[in-house]
Protein backbone atom coordinates (compact mmCIF):
# COMPACT_ATOMS: atom_id res chain seq x y z
CA UNK A 1 0.00 0.00 0.00
CA UNK A 2 1.34 3.11 -0.84
CA UNK A 3 1.82 6.05 1.71
CA UNK A 4 2.89 9.54 0.77
CA UNK A 5 4.95 11.92 3.14
CA UNK A 6 4.53 15.58 2.72
CA UNK A 7 7.23 17.69 3.87
CA UNK A 8 7.34 20.86 3.25
CA UNK A 9 10.99 23.01 3.01
CA UNK A 10 12.51 26.24 4.00
CA UNK A 11 15.59 26.18 4.39
CA UNK A 12 16.45 23.16 5.85
CA UNK A 13 19.61 21.95 3.69
CA UNK A 14 21.07 20.14 6.62
CA UNK A 15 17.71 18.63 7.73
CA UNK A 16 16.97 16.94 4.91
CA UNK A 17 19.79 14.21 4.40
CA UNK A 18 19.12 13.18 7.76
CA UNK A 19 15.41 12.91 7.62
CA UNK A 20 15.88 10.93 4.68
CA UNK A 21 17.88 7.97 6.35
CA UNK A 22 15.30 8.39 9.51
CA UNK A 23 12.45 7.43 6.60
CA UNK A 24 14.54 5.13 5.22
CA UNK A 25 14.71 2.86 8.52
CA UNK A 26 11.22 3.45 9.03
CA UNK A 27 9.80 2.11 5.73
CA UNK A 28 12.53 -0.67 6.09
CA UNK A 29 10.41 -2.28 9.10
CA UNK A 30 7.21 -1.69 7.46
CA UNK A 31 7.60 -4.35 4.65
CA UNK A 32 3.79 -3.43 3.48
CA UNK A 33 4.12 -0.14 3.22
CA UNK A 34 5.71 1.80 -0.01
CA UNK A 35 6.42 5.46 0.73
CA UNK A 36 6.26 8.28 -1.99
CA UNK A 37 8.17 11.38 -0.59
CA UNK A 38 7.01 14.35 -1.64
CA UNK A 39 9.19 17.46 -0.64
CA UNK A 40 7.40 20.75 -1.43
CA UNK A 41 10.77 23.35 -1.85
CA UNK A 42 9.20 26.60 -0.35
CA UNK A 43 10.95 28.89 -2.41
CA UNK A 44 14.05 27.98 -0.61
CA UNK A 45 17.35 30.45 -0.89
CA UNK A 46 19.91 28.08 0.68
CA UNK A 47 20.99 24.63 -0.95
CA UNK A 48 17.76 22.72 -0.24
CA UNK A 49 16.59 22.69 -3.94
CA UNK A 50 19.40 21.08 -5.35
CA UNK A 51 19.58 18.56 -2.31
CA UNK A 52 16.37 17.38 -3.38
CA UNK A 53 16.79 17.14 -6.79
CA UNK A 54 20.26 15.25 -6.24
CA UNK A 55 18.05 12.72 -3.93
CA UNK A 56 15.08 12.20 -6.40
CA UNK A 57 17.80 11.37 -9.10
CA UNK A 58 18.93 8.32 -7.49
CA UNK A 59 15.48 7.57 -5.91
CA UNK A 60 12.07 6.63 -7.59
CA UNK A 61 10.49 7.16 -4.33
CA UNK A 62 11.64 10.96 -3.96
CA UNK A 63 8.99 13.32 -5.64
CA UNK A 64 9.42 16.89 -5.30
CA UNK A 65 7.38 20.54 -6.01
CA UNK A 66 9.79 23.62 -6.26
CA UNK A 67 7.45 26.56 -5.92
CA UNK A 68 8.32 29.72 -7.13
CA UNK A 69 8.91 31.91 -4.26
CA UNK A 70 8.31 31.57 -0.83
CA UNK A 71 4.07 31.05 -0.40
CA UNK A 72 4.53 29.64 3.35
CA UNK A 73 3.96 26.42 5.15
CA UNK A 74 0.09 26.03 5.01
CA UNK A 75 0.41 26.76 1.06
CA UNK A 76 3.57 24.48 0.37
CA UNK A 77 1.71 21.56 2.54
CA UNK A 78 -1.45 22.27 0.06
CA UNK A 79 0.32 22.18 -2.68
CA UNK A 80 1.88 18.69 -1.42
CA UNK A 81 -1.70 16.87 -0.70
CA UNK A 82 -2.93 18.57 -4.37
CA UNK A 83 -0.20 15.40 -5.81
CA UNK A 84 -0.59 12.76 -3.48
CA UNK A 85 -1.21 9.50 -4.31
CA UNK A 86 -1.14 7.35 -1.64
CA UNK A 87 -3.94 5.46 0.38
CA UNK A 88 -3.11 7.51 2.97
CA UNK A 89 -0.99 10.80 3.31
CA UNK A 90 1.20 12.55 6.05
CA UNK A 91 2.47 15.73 6.79
CA UNK A 92 5.39 16.11 8.45
CA UNK A 93 8.00 18.63 9.25
CA UNK A 94 11.77 18.66 8.11
CA UNK A 95 13.94 19.67 11.61
CA UNK A 96 12.92 16.47 13.09
CA UNK A 97 10.76 17.97 16.00
CA UNK A 98 8.32 15.50 14.91
CA UNK A 99 10.18 12.02 15.22
CA UNK A 100 9.74 9.82 11.96
CA UNK A 101 9.96 6.78 14.24
CA UNK A 102 6.20 7.51 15.19
CA UNK A 103 5.12 6.68 11.54
CA UNK A 104 4.15 3.26 12.24
CA UNK A 105 2.06 4.45 15.10
CA UNK A 106 -0.15 6.56 12.75
CA UNK A 107 -0.63 3.93 10.42
CA UNK A 108 -1.85 1.14 13.21
CA UNK A 109 -3.93 3.99 14.32
CA UNK A 110 -5.37 4.94 10.45
CA UNK A 111 -5.80 0.75 9.88
CA UNK A 112 -7.58 0.67 13.56
CA UNK A 113 -9.86 2.68 11.32
CA UNK A 114 -9.31 6.74 12.05
CA UNK A 115 -9.17 9.05 9.03
CA UNK A 116 -7.25 11.79 10.63
CA UNK A 117 -4.85 10.62 13.24
CA UNK A 118 -3.10 14.20 14.71
CA UNK A 119 -0.13 14.03 16.86
CA UNK A 120 0.04 15.75 20.23
CA UNK A 121 2.95 17.83 21.51
CA UNK A 122 3.17 16.78 25.41
CA UNK A 123 6.33 18.64 25.77
CA UNK A 124 8.19 21.63 24.11
CA UNK A 125 11.56 21.68 24.85
CA UNK A 126 12.70 24.16 22.05
CA UNK A 127 9.66 27.22 23.26
CA UNK A 128 10.53 29.19 25.65
CA UNK A 129 7.70 30.51 28.49
CA UNK A 130 6.54 32.94 26.51
CA UNK A 131 5.79 31.43 23.26
CA UNK A 132 4.32 28.72 25.31
CA UNK A 133 1.95 31.22 27.04
CA UNK A 134 1.09 32.84 23.42
CA UNK A 135 0.39 29.60 21.94
CA UNK A 136 -2.08 29.06 24.97
CA UNK A 137 -3.54 32.44 25.02
CA UNK A 138 -3.99 31.97 20.53
CA UNK A 139 -5.96 28.77 21.39
CA UNK A 140 -7.91 29.91 24.57
CA UNK A 141 -8.74 32.91 22.31
CA UNK A 142 -10.01 31.19 19.07
CA UNK A 143 -11.61 28.53 20.23
CA UNK A 144 -13.74 30.83 22.12
CA UNK A 145 -14.09 33.21 18.86
CA UNK A 146 -13.97 31.13 16.22
CA UNK A 147 -16.77 28.44 14.77
CA UNK A 148 -13.57 25.75 14.11
CA UNK A 149 -12.38 24.39 17.28
CA UNK A 150 -8.41 23.53 17.47
CA UNK A 151 -7.20 20.83 19.75
CA UNK A 152 -4.48 22.87 21.62
CA UNK A 153 -0.80 21.63 21.49
CA UNK A 154 -1.79 19.84 17.99
CA UNK A 155 0.84 19.31 15.86
CA UNK A 156 1.06 19.84 11.95
CA UNK A 157 2.22 16.17 12.18
CA UNK A 158 -0.69 14.56 10.74
CA UNK A 159 -1.75 11.21 8.87
CA UNK A 160 -4.94 11.79 6.21
CA UNK A 161 -7.02 9.09 5.07
CA UNK A 162 -7.46 9.12 1.14
CA UNK A 163 -10.88 10.32 1.34
CA UNK A 164 -9.90 13.15 3.75
CA UNK A 165 -6.96 14.37 1.26
CA UNK A 166 -9.75 14.48 -1.73
CA UNK A 167 -11.97 16.74 0.60
CA UNK A 168 -9.01 18.87 1.78
CA UNK A 169 -8.60 19.58 -2.04
CA UNK A 170 -11.58 21.03 -2.58
CA UNK A 171 -10.77 24.18 0.24
CA UNK A 172 -10.35 27.11 -2.39
CA UNK A 173 -9.47 29.77 0.36
CA UNK A 174 -6.47 31.61 0.36
CA UNK A 175 -5.36 32.15 3.60
CA UNK A 176 -5.70 28.83 5.45
CA UNK A 177 -4.49 27.09 8.18
CA UNK A 178 -3.96 23.43 7.36
CA UNK A 179 -4.99 22.38 11.18
CA UNK A 180 -8.36 23.96 11.36
CA UNK A 181 -9.34 23.05 7.79
CA UNK A 182 -8.40 19.56 8.91
CA UNK A 183 -10.73 19.44 11.94
CA UNK A 184 -13.34 21.74 10.27
CA UNK A 185 -13.68 18.14 7.69
CA UNK A 186 -14.79 16.20 10.64
CA UNK A 187 -14.10 12.08 10.12
CA UNK A 188 -13.00 9.53 12.53
CA UNK A 189 -9.68 10.81 14.31
CA UNK A 190 -7.61 9.41 16.84
CA UNK A 191 -4.11 10.93 17.93
CA UNK A 192 -0.61 10.00 18.16
CA UNK A 193 1.16 11.85 21.69
CA UNK A 194 4.78 12.63 21.57
CA UNK A 195 7.38 14.80 22.88
CA UNK A 196 8.38 17.68 20.93
CA UNK A 197 12.20 17.49 20.15
CA UNK A 198 14.09 20.35 19.40
CA UNK A 199 14.66 21.53 16.12
CA UNK A 200 17.81 19.81 14.98
CA UNK A 201 19.55 22.19 12.86
CA UNK A 202 18.89 25.86 11.28
CA UNK A 203 16.26 28.05 12.75
CA UNK A 204 12.75 28.00 13.39
CA UNK A 205 11.14 29.93 10.26
CA UNK A 206 8.14 31.66 12.43
CA UNK A 207 9.48 34.61 13.95
CA UNK A 208 7.47 36.49 16.12
CA UNK A 209 5.74 38.68 14.19
CA UNK A 210 5.40 35.20 11.31
CA UNK A 211 3.38 33.85 14.10
CA UNK A 212 1.51 36.82 14.92
CA UNK A 213 0.33 37.22 11.66
CA UNK A 214 -0.42 33.91 11.28
CA UNK A 215 -2.42 34.23 14.89
CA UNK A 216 -4.18 37.38 13.27
CA UNK A 217 -4.77 36.10 9.81
CA UNK A 218 -6.22 32.43 11.14
CA UNK A 219 -8.76 34.84 13.51
CA UNK A 220 -9.80 36.70 10.77
CA UNK A 221 -10.20 33.94 8.37
CA UNK A 222 -12.47 31.67 10.40
CA UNK A 223 -14.15 34.40 12.42
CA UNK A 224 -16.35 37.41 11.32
CA UNK A 225 -16.64 38.55 14.91
CA UNK A 226 -14.85 41.59 14.73
CA UNK A 227 -16.94 43.04 11.83
CA UNK A 228 -19.96 41.87 13.87
CA UNK A 229 -19.06 43.87 16.99
CA UNK A 230 -19.60 47.31 15.10
CA UNK A 231 -22.66 46.55 14.29
CA UNK A 232 -23.56 45.11 17.99
CA UNK A 233 -21.99 48.45 19.31
CA UNK A 234 -23.87 50.35 17.04
CA UNK A 235 -27.52 48.86 17.91
CA UNK A 236 -26.81 48.98 21.44
CA UNK A 237 -26.12 52.74 21.16
CA UNK A 238 -28.98 53.89 18.97
CA UNK A 239 -31.17 51.76 22.02
CA UNK A 240 -29.39 53.75 25.00
CA UNK A 241 -29.48 56.95 23.29
CA UNK A 242 -32.35 56.88 21.03
CA UNK A 243 -34.94 55.88 24.26
CA UNK A 244 -32.83 58.71 26.35
CA UNK A 245 -33.35 61.18 23.80
CA UNK A 246 -36.82 60.49 23.45
CA UNK A 247 -37.64 60.49 27.69
CA UNK A 248 -36.15 63.94 27.56
CA UNK A 249 -37.98 65.61 24.68
CA UNK A 250 -40.90 64.03 26.38
CA UNK A 251 -40.25 65.19 29.53
CA UNK A 252 -38.82 68.97 28.45
CA UNK A 253 -41.95 69.40 25.68
CA UNK A 254 -45.18 67.66 27.27
CA UNK A 255 -44.42 66.78 30.69
CA UNK A 256 -42.09 69.73 31.63
CA UNK A 257 -40.60 67.16 34.45
CA UNK A 258 -37.45 68.91 36.18
CA UNK A 259 -35.11 66.71 35.82
CA UNK A 260 -35.50 66.82 31.64
CA UNK A 261 -35.79 70.30 31.29
CA UNK A 262 -32.30 70.32 33.73
CA UNK A 263 -30.96 69.37 30.38
CA UNK A 264 -29.43 71.93 27.90
CA UNK A 265 -29.47 72.68 24.45
CA UNK A 266 -25.82 71.21 24.28
CA UNK A 267 -26.47 68.08 26.00
CA UNK A 268 -29.54 67.12 24.05
CA UNK A 269 -27.27 67.49 20.78
CA UNK A 270 -24.49 65.65 22.55
CA UNK A 271 -27.15 62.83 23.03
CA UNK A 272 -28.44 63.20 19.33
CA UNK A 273 -25.10 63.41 17.84
CA UNK A 274 -24.17 59.62 20.00
CA UNK A 275 -27.11 58.37 18.59
CA UNK A 276 -26.29 58.86 14.88
CA UNK A 277 -23.22 57.84 15.47
CA UNK A 278 -24.89 54.72 16.76
CA UNK A 279 -26.87 54.54 13.76
CA UNK A 280 -23.31 54.87 11.44
CA UNK A 281 -22.36 52.31 13.30
CA UNK A 282 -24.71 49.66 12.69
CA UNK A 283 -24.56 50.44 9.09
CA UNK A 284 -21.07 49.56 9.05
CA UNK A 285 -21.81 46.40 10.84
CA UNK A 286 -24.05 45.72 8.01
CA UNK A 287 -21.42 46.35 5.46
CA UNK A 288 -18.87 44.67 7.04
CA UNK A 289 -21.44 41.37 6.73
CA UNK A 290 -21.87 42.25 2.84
CA UNK A 291 -17.82 42.02 3.41
CA UNK A 292 -17.81 39.16 5.15
CA UNK A 293 -19.61 37.45 2.19
CA UNK A 294 -17.91 39.07 -0.54
CA UNK A 295 -14.15 37.89 1.49
CA UNK A 296 -16.20 34.59 1.74
CA UNK A 297 -16.88 33.95 -2.36
CA UNK A 298 -13.73 36.36 -4.01
CA UNK A 299 -10.98 33.35 -3.78
CA UNK A 300 -10.20 33.08 -7.32
CA UNK A 301 -5.94 33.76 -7.39
CA UNK A 302 -4.01 30.63 -7.61
CA UNK A 303 -3.05 29.11 -4.06
CA UNK A 304 0.57 28.50 -5.68
CA UNK A 305 2.93 28.83 -8.48
CA UNK A 306 5.49 25.71 -9.66
CA UNK A 307 8.75 26.38 -10.86
CA UNK A 308 9.64 22.63 -11.52
CA UNK A 309 8.19 18.98 -10.26
CA UNK A 310 8.84 15.56 -10.38
CA UNK A 311 5.66 13.69 -9.74
N1 LIG B 1 8.33 25.94 6.32
C1 LIG B 1 7.91 26.18 5.01
N2 LIG B 1 7.70 27.48 4.62
C2 LIG B 1 7.85 28.54 5.47
C3 LIG B 1 8.26 28.27 6.80
C4 LIG B 1 8.48 26.96 7.19
O1 LIG B 1 7.75 25.26 4.21
O2 LIG B 1 7.65 29.68 5.06
C5 LIG B 1 8.58 24.53 6.77
C6 LIG B 1 9.92 24.30 7.44
O3 LIG B 1 10.93 24.01 6.50
C7 LIG B 1 9.62 23.12 8.33
C8 LIG B 1 8.18 23.36 8.74
O4 LIG B 1 7.63 24.23 7.76
O5 LIG B 1 9.68 21.88 7.63
C9 LIG B 1 8.06 23.94 10.13
O6 LIG B 1 8.81 25.12 10.21
P1 LIG B 1 9.48 25.60 11.57
O7 LIG B 1 10.27 24.50 12.19
O8 LIG B 1 10.19 26.87 11.27
O9 LIG B 1 8.19 25.92 12.44
P2 LIG B 1 7.90 25.57 13.98
O10 LIG B 1 8.54 24.26 14.29
O11 LIG B 1 8.49 26.71 14.74
O12 LIG B 1 6.40 25.54 14.02
MG1 LIG C 1 10.11 23.36 13.76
Amino acid sequence: MLISIIIPIYNEEENIPLLMTEFKKVFLALPNYQAEFIFVDDGSTDNSGKIIKDLAETDPAIKYLELSRNFGKEIATTAGFNFATGEAVIMIDADLQHPPRLIPEFLKKWEAGAEVVIGIKTSNKGHNFIQRFCSYLFYKFINTVANIKIVPHAADFRLLDKKVVIEFNRFTEKTRMTRALINWLGFKRDFVYFDAEERRSGKAKYSFFKLLHLAMSSFVALSILPLRLAGYLGLFTIFIFGSFGFYIFLGKYFFHTQFASSFSGTAQLAILLIFLVGVILSCLGLIALYIANVHNEVTNRPLYVIRNKKI
